[in-house]
C-alpha cells in the first residue's frame, strides 16, 4: 500500500518511505492511500481469533502488499507478545488494559512494532538511522524499549526536566546501549517543537538519517489498530451501543480507533477524554483549532497543546467538524476531579487506575450520564505503578510495584542536559 502526505504537496510513498521518514519533509503526515473495510464475516467469527490471529489479519490489510505472510506473521507475534484483557468493573464498565508490555504503557504496541518494521525494511542496510523521539513521558522508554539494540540504530529521546514521574525518568534514561537521554530544560510542547525543527533543517538531514517514532509515525499508528479489534472481541455482550473512552494527549491512540471504526469496527461512538489541555475539545465546539502552549496536570503524557495527529483526524473526516462531532464526544476534567476517580474507583472496585486511564474511565462514566444502556469500554493506558507517587498521595497508601518495573528503580539516571534551543540540539546531533 501507498501512503499520502496529509498537506498533499507531494506524490504518496512507498510503505518503507514513510515509516523510515516518520515526518514527511514539509512537515506533512503520512496516511494509508486507503482504509479497507473488512468483511462482515470477520466480526461475526473474531470471537474465535486469538489476539495474534486479530493482530495479523488487521496488520495484512495495510502491509500485505509489502511484506510476505511468513515475515509479517513474525513481526506481529514478536512485537505483541503481551496480552491486552479486557477488565470488568461493573455490567457496562470495562477496561481495556494496554500496559502490559515491558514499559507498562500502551505505546509498547505501536514503539515494539515500529521497531521491528523499520529493521525489516531496512534489511541490511547500515548507514546509521537516528530515531529521534520527543516524549513526555511515555512514548521515550516505549522507543526506547522498542528499538533496544536494534542494529545500525541509535535512539535519541528528548524529556522534559523535571515534569516526569519518578519511574518514567527511570524508564528513560537507564536503558543504555542504542539509547541516549536529553532532558531539555522546557516542556513537551518544546521538546515536541524541537524534534519537529529537526527534521525539517536541511544542514541536519543532508549529514544525517533522521526518522521519527513519535505517533506521528505510520508504523506505530498501525500497532494500535489491533487492539481496538481484540478489546472488542472480548465483549460479551456486543449490542450496537458499543463506546469506547480514549485518554488523549497526541490523539494517535483515538485516531487509530476512528481507522478501527472505518474498517467496520462496530463502536457507535469514541469519546476522546483530555484533562485541561483541551484545544481538541475547542475544536469540536467552536469549529476552530487553535494550538497553544500546554499546561502540566498529573496525567502528563497528555499535556499537549497542538495535538499532532489532528492532521490525520481531519483527513479520515474530510475536515468536517460536523463529520468528527458524529463519531466523536469530548470530555475534559481537572486533576482534582482525576484523583476522585482514582480514589473512588478504588473503594468502590478495588480496581487501581493511573491519572491518564482515570480520564478515560471519567470520559466513559460521563458519557454514560447522558446516554443510558451504553456498553462502555475505557482504554487503561498506563500501569497505575507508573504514577505511584500520585496514586499513593491520592489513596493515603502503599501501592505494588511489579517486580519487572522495580529494576529500573534501582539503576542509576543517565541524561545529557539541554537547553531549550535547537541550535544545542542541532550541534549535539551533528556530533553524535
Ligand atoms: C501517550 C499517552 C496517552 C495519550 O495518547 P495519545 O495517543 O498521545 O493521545 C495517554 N495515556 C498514557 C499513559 C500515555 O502514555
Amino acid at each position: 500500500m501507498r501512503f499520502y502526505n496529509t498537506n498533499k504537496k507531494s506524490a504518496s510513498v512507498s510503505l518503507k518511505e514513510a515509516a523510515l521518514k516518520g515526518l514527511a519533509s514539509d512537515g506533512g503526515l503520512f496516511m494509508p492511500q486507503r482504509i479497507p473495510r473488512l468483511p462482515d464475516k470477520f466480526f461475526k467469527t473474531i470471537q474465535a481469533l486469538s489476539f495474534q490471529d486479530i493482530n495479523f489479519a488487521v496488520a495484512k490489510n495495510f502491509l500485505g502488499a509489502d511484506i510476505s505472510d511468513n515475515d509479517l506473521r513474525k513481526i506481529v507475534d514478536s512485537a505483541i507478545n503481551f496480552d491486552a484483557p479486557l477488565k470488568k468493573l461493573s455490567g457496562n464498565i470495562f477496561a481495556l488494559e494496554l500496559f502490559h508490555g515491558p514499559t507498562a504503557a500502551f505505546k509498547d504496541f505501536g514503539a515494539r512494532f515500529a521497531g521491528r518494521l523499520l529493521a525489516y525494511l531496512r534489511g541490511d542496510s547500515k548507514d546509521k538511522l537516528i530515531i529521534l523521539v520527543a516524549t513526555s513521558g511515555d512514548t521515550g522508554s516505549a522507543v526506547a524499549s522498542g528499538f533496544f539494540n536494534v542494529p545500525c540504530t541509535q535512539v535519541v529521546i528528548l524529556y522534559p526536566s523535571g515534569r516526569v514521574s519518578n519511574l518514567q525518568e527511570k524508564l528513560l534514561t537507564t536503558m543504555g546501549g542504542n539509547v541516549l537521554a536529553l532532558e531539555i530544560k522546557g516542556t513537551f510542547d518544546d521538546c515536541q517543537r524541537l524534534v519537529k525543527q529537526a527534521f525539517v533543517d536541511a544542514e541536519l538531514n543532508n549529514h544525517l538519517r533522521l526518522t521519527s517514532a513519535n505517533s506521528i509515525n505510520i508504523a506505530r499508528l498501525l500497532a494500535q489498530l489491533f487492539y481496538y479489534f481484540y478489546g472488542w472481541a472480548q465483549l460479551k455482550n456486543q449490542n450496537d451501543n458499543v463506546v469506547i473512552s480514549v485518554p488523549s494527549g497526541n490523539f494517535g491512540n483515538l485516531t487509530a480507533g476512528l481507522m478501527a471504526k472505518r474498517m467496520g469496527l462496530p463502536v457507535a461512538k469514541f469519546i476522546a477524554a483530555t484533562n485541561i489541555n483541551d484545544v481538541f475539545g475547542e475544536y469540536l465546539k467552536t469549529g476552530k483549532f487553535r494550538p497553544r502552549l500546554s499546561r502540566p496536570t498529573i496525567s502528563n503524557a497528555m499535556d499537549v497543546g497542538n495535538p499532532s495527529n489532528f492532521a490525520r483526524m481531519l483527513e479520515l473526516y474530510d475536515h468536517d467538524v460536523n463529520k468528527i462531532r458524529a463519531d466523536v464526544f469530548h470530555a475534559r476534567f481537572t486533576d482534582a476531579q482525576t484523583k476522585k476517580a482514582i480514589s473512588q474507583v478504588f473503594q468502590k472496585y478495588r480496581y487501581l487506575m493511573d491519572p491518564h486511564t482515570a480520564i478515560g474511565y471519567l470520559g466513559l462514566t460521563h458519557y454514560q450520564k447522558i446516554h443510558h444502556n451504553c456498553n462502555g469500554i475505557f482504554l487503561a493506558t498506563a500501569h497505575p505503578a507508573k504514577f505511584s507517587e500520585i496514586i499513593e498521595e491520592t489513596l493515603k497508601q502503599k501501592i505494588e510495584i511489579p517486580k519487572r518495573l522495580k529494576k529500573y528503580q534501582r539503576r542509576k539516571k543517565q541524561s545529557v542536559v539541554l537547553p531549550n534551543e535547537f541550535k544545542a540540539l542541532k550541534n549535539f546531533l551533528l556530533n553524535l
